[in-house]
């Protein structure tokens, strides 16, 4: 019987695209994934740091472990991902029975030190940042047959360059390296010859792909024509693109979204906040004016296009006034969807370094939780505009209610309806006969 390991991942889908890599490695050395982490001879807790709430949660995992790790001196615990890499030996000390700490960089390398552990027994660290092209190696490992594969995440690639004061990814994720070209055309070719009909690519800041100091990387390509050889090239029916960084997002992208249908209708751009004083201090390199007339140009060369953002409230000195700017940016830009946050001081950070964490707590959750019914409110304003509009979703599988079928919108709503099995993995469309708050009910006609 096939030996079985428990993996759980935690943070964004860079992250996710890590832990299935990972999955597929083990797949590939005969082990099988198993839910029940008492069945499993190799646990991997795959973990974030985004926020210090996330990063404790290894703390905890790994402490629950234990039991099973006296009871089974040859289970194999690894921890994995960006806490990892963070923390590094300081886990290793502070957890003595944990056998294996795998920075993001060496996820490849996850089968040659499993076996190492068994062999050899003893506490393994594999957590160098491979920040030069010639040293990091991109898996190229297409999902599994069990996986459903009608849409897939693709990297393009890794690490950010840009060191945002609250952000933590730099540190540990490394500097940007660029994927060849070639390979992602031809991943993504083959792909959307097994079936697949969608792709993510991935990258802390896709928008910086192939250009700067990128631009002398051999075969370099801009990320717009990227795009183009993705849709020219490949029988993929949709592109979708995660994160971008205002301040990168070019002329040649926003034309790109009027001429390539391809091109899923949304984009996630992250403002951060709406105030120049607290974008000055994050380090952003946008002023607020500069980021909505991108905004506005995206509009006007994809006018179905749906934009998401991300916003942190209750960054060091933030006023009220400046909190007031947030707000001021949800109603005039009207987000289709905003992922909303409180500032979460990381250790390594320009901020946690050299800024005061000064805004107390409860003012932090009270400024979210007014951001956040704003948001609600204007977010359903937004879908209920699609009532009575055709949307084409990709059909993911039965809804939760088990009574719908449901599936992703171009621009990326959850829409349920009434379909059948046939319908999984297809591109349909879809009437909208009604709006939720989070999601969009209709009826398929052809
Ligand atoms: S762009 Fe800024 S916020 Fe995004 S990953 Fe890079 S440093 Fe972090």
């Amino acid at each position: 019987m096939a030996e079985k390991y428990y993996l759980k991942t935690y943070g964004c889908q860079m992250n996710e695209l890590d832990g299935s890599q990972m999955g597929r490695l083990l797949a590939r050395q005969g082990y099988a994934p198993t839910d029940d982490p008492e069945e499993a001879s190799v646990i991997l807790i795959n973990t974030c740091s985004i926020r210090e709430k996330a990063s404790q949660k290894v703390y905890s995992d790994v402490g629950r472990f234990r039991s099973l790790k006296l009871k089974n001196p040859d289970l194999v615990l690894g921890v994995t991902g960006c806490q990892a890499q963070a923390e590094g030996v300081r886990l290793q000390k502070r957890f003595p029975y944990l056998d294996l700490v795998l920075g993001p960089d060496h996820t490849g390398r996850l089968p040659e030190l499993v076996e190492r552990v068994r062999r050899e027994g003893g506490q393994h660290l594999a957590a160098v940042k491979l920040e030069k092209r010639e040293e990091y190696r991109f898996l190229n490992l297409l999902p599994d047959e069990e996986e459903d594969a009608h849409k897939a995440f693709v990297t393009i690639m890794k690490g950010c360059d840009n060191f945002c004061s609250f952000c933590i990814v730099p540190f540990v994720r490394g500097r940007e390296v660029c994927r060849d070209a070639d390979e992602i055309v031809a991943e993504v070719r083959e792909l959307s010859e097994r079936g697949t009909q969608e792709v993510t690519l991935l990258g802390q800041n896709v928008n910086s792909y192939g250009v700067g100091r990128h631009a002398r990387d051999p075969n370099a390509l801009s990320f717009p024509r990227l795009l183009r050889r993705l849709a020219e090239e490949t029988g993929i029916r949709r592109i979708r693109f995660t994160t971008s960084h205002p301040k990168d997002l070019s002329d040649e992208l926003i034309e790109e979204f009027r001429v390539n249908a391809k091109l899923a209708s949304h984009f996630h751009l992250p403002v951060q906040s709406g105030s120049n004083a607290v974008l000055e201090r994050m380090y952003r390199g946008y002023t607020r004016d500069e980021y909505a007339a991108k905004a506005r140009r995206l509009r006007e060369a994809r006018p179905d296009i749906a934009l998401g953002t991300d916003l942190i409230v209750g960054f060091c000195g933030e006023t009220e006034e400046e909190f007031q700017a947030s707000m001021d940016l949800l109603e005039e830009l009207r987000y289709d969807s905003v992922y909303s946050f409180v500032y979460s001081e990381r250790p390594k950070t320009t901020a946690g370094l050299y800024f005061k964490d000064d805004v107390p707590e409860a003012v932090k959750h009270e400024r979210l939780q007014r951001l956040q019914a704003l948001q609600n409110r204007i977010g359903w304003e937004k879908n209920r505009s699609y009532e009575g509009k055709d949307l084409e979703v990709l059909v993911e599988g039965p809804s939760r209610s088990g009574d719908t079928y449901a599936g992703r919108s171009s621009q990326n709503h959850v829409v349920h309806f009434e379909g059948t099995d046939a319908d999984v993995g297809k591109i349909v469309k879809v009437r909208v006969t009604h709006a939720g708050p989070n999601s969009l009910i209709g009826a398929k006609h052809d």
